[in-house]
């Protein structure tokens, strides 16, 4: 039988991610105690401080480097991490009559090399589909 995890502050269900968006999106500070090998998780809900933790370790929304887009919901949410794309910046583009994600990338002159998998903060999305709703 799987475990479920929740959230040790709201109680949502929450996401294991890999150490790697942690290490990349934690401040320098938190980053010193970070144990490796642990399992990590992070909350997806949006009302939450709460972002990765793992035994011992909470970490909220000002631990980090960036804003996480389940988080924030604003116009200054980064979408793509890749291309440094904010959520307004995909409306604007859509607004504008760009459809697909290569037309919107192109306009915005971000048409870059995708790493998503290292830097979406929740690691390899395409793993997680519930959380892309
Ligand atoms: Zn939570």
């Amino acid at each position: 039988m799987a475990i479920v995890k929740i959230c040790p502050h709201c109680g949502s269900i929450v996401v294991p991610v890999p150490i790697l968006p942690v290490k990349t999106y934690l401040k320098e500070q938190f980053v010193k105690e970070l144990p490796l090998e642990a399992d990590w998780h992070v909350c997806p809900n949006q009302k939450c401080p709460v972002t990765y933790f793992t035994k011992g370790i909470i970490s909220t929304i000002n631990d980090l480097t960036t804003s996480l887009w389940f988080k924030n919901k604003g116009p200054d949410a980064p979408i793509c991490y890749c291309a440094s794309i904010t959520r307004g910046d995909i409306e604007t583009a859509v607004r504008a009559g760009h459809t697909t994600i290569k037309a919107i990338r192109t306009s915005l002159d971000k048409n870059l090399p995708c790493d998503c998998k290292k830097l979406n903060p929740l690691g390899d999305v395409v793993a997680k589909p519930s959380i892309m709703r």
